[in-house]
């Protein structure tokens, strides 16, 4: 166990990711005291049945006064909402930070109206699940994962030293770089494929009256790899994608050229292009297993379904 590093950290927000900090924080002893908030009573509820805290109220305003530091866990586009509900009330000195998927957007959204007495410094934890919810989390979603900042020119480093530490206490590797860069590694890293999963099980839903149950019924082949990302949480993914539009829309049409450019292979034969595409690809999945980022077994993360069988 960690000293505390933290007398008061306010989780505003409490789903996957914000238990998962308070899991962590509880896990290591990083803080304190935890406070925690979240806009419907239904899920403070939950989060103190499981225990997640030490002070739940449904006020983001009442959550943050004392805290030293302040966690927004919520869809981006509600960024702007809490920041103005929040920004009267928080102590000076305290530092701010955010877990959303995209950086510009929330920057934009949140920094006008936060006071000049705190810092302020974004970041996103590269680290999911498709599942979503306090029920969700878990103290070891960050072990190993990147968490990315992008802080603002005149970001006080003793803060943002303070905040890396924080994060890689939880386990997590740290990283920093511009929100816009951030944005544009996001779209291809994770907009891109979750938005392709999105449409290809749209595709096979649309097509279920031809193919009846035979798209379930033989998911196997690949399918299903598809539709772990498309069970994604709708509200997170439909605020990612009007929030990081412009990185996204210039990586699909990246995209588009590349499936065309396949296409033509297919209908032309051309054999050599397709094995040379498929060579290099499995490059890929070996340089991200050697970067740690997953692990060489078959059918990864089946484990549960295959004691079941
Ligand atoms: P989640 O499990 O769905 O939890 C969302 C939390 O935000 C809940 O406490 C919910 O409150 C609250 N919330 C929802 N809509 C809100 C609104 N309009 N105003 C204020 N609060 C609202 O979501 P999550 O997966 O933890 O994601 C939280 C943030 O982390 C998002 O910005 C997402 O982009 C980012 N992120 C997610 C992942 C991932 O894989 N899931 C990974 C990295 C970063 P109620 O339940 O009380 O309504």
């Amino acid at each position: 166990m960690s000293a505390a590093q933290f007398d008061r950290i306010a989780l505003i927000g409490i789903g996957l990711i914000g238990s998962s900090i308070a899991r962590g924080v509880r896990e290591k002893g990083l803080a304190k005291d935890i406070v925690i908030s979240t806009r419907s009573l239904e899920t403070l509820k939950r989060a103190e049945e499981l225990q997640l805290g030490d002070h739940y109220t449904p006020s983001a305003a009442e959550a943050v006064k004392d805290a030293d530091l302040v966690i927004v866990s919520v869809p981006v586009g509600a960024s702007e909402s809490v920041a103005k509900q929040i920004a009267a009330h928080l102590k000076p000195g305290a530092i701010v930070t955010d877990v959303g998927s995209t950086k510009a957007s929330v920057i934009a959204q949140m920094a006008p109206h936060l006071p000049s007495h705190v810092h302020f410094i974004p970041g996103h934890p590269l680290a999911g699940t498709e599942k979503s919810g306090p029920d969700a989390g878990f103290a070891d979603l960050f072990k190993g994962r990147w968490c990315i900042f992008t802080p603002l020119p005149d970001t006080d480093p003793k803060a943002l030293a303070r905040l890396v530490a924080f994060w890689e206490a939880l386990g997590s590797k740290t990283d920093q770089m511009e929100p816009e860069h951030h944005d544009k590694v996001l779209a291809i890293v994770s907009h891109l494929p979750h938005i392709i999963a999105y449409n290809i099980v749209g595709t096979a839903d649309d097509l279920a009256a031809v193919t009846e149950s035979e798209v379930i019924k033989y998911s196997a082949s690949g399918f299903r790899d598809f539709t772990r990302l498309a069970a994604s949480d709708p509200t997170m993914w439909r605020d990612i994608c009007l929030h990081n539009k412009d990185a996204i829309l210039e990586m699909l049409a990246r995209f588009s050229e590349d499936l065309a450019s396949l296409q033509r292979s297919i209908r032309w034969g051309e054999g050599d292009k397709l094995f040379e595409l498929f060579s290099r690809t499995r490059t890929v999945r070996r340089s991200i297993i050697d970067a740690g980022q997953d692990v060489d077994v078959p059918d990864f993360g089946r484990h549960s379904l295959d004691k079941k069988a």
